[in-house]
């Protein structure tokens, strides 16, 4: 089995998504071993989103990231990596298919409503980013 890690977005968390979401994930097969909800920092944000750094939409995303609390998970199951991307759909959500969680609850390119690593590198990275050891159950 593998893990990836997933966040749910300050507006899905605004619009009372996130019991939604989860069930997203739990009707696809995942197991969820961690979860909180946090406010990020702008450290924060700017150290979790590093590789984008000097992006034109970089200042964007970290003052949406930082707008409001967010919820983090450790999404546990059989090739989770790519089947979270999978269940979440295109970044643009103008570009994601029907029934997917960005064409369901993203409200722009960058208030696209959720976040799922995108290697087995960027979930080992970002999981330890967030979560130590004893969080994960
Ligand atoms: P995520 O990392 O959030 O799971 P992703 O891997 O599909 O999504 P990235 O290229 O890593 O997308 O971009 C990270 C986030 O930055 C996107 O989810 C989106 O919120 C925002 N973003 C990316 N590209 C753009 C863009 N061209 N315009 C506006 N926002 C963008
Ligand atoms: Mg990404």
């Amino acid at each position: 089995v593998e893990r990836t890690f997933s966040i749910v977005k300050p507006n899905a968390v605004a619009k009372n998504a996130i019991g939604a979401i989860y069930a997203r994930f739990e009707s696809a097969g995942f197991t969820l071993v961690a979860a909180k909800m946090v406010q990020l920092t702008r450290e924060q944000a700017e150290g979790f989103y590093a590789e984008h750094q000097g992006k034109p939409f970089f200042d964007g995303l970290v003052g949406f990231m930082t707008s409001g609390p967010i919820m983090v998970q450790v999404l546990e199951g059989e090739n989770a990596i790519q089947r979270n991307r999978d269940i979440m759909g295109a970044t643009n959500p103008a570009n994601a298919l029907a029934g997917t969680l960005r064409a369901d609850y993203a409200d722009s390119f960058t208030e696209n409503a959720v976040h799922g690593s995108d290697s087995p590198e960027s979930a080992a990275r970002e999981i330890a980013y967030f979560f130590s050891a004893e969080e994960i159950c």
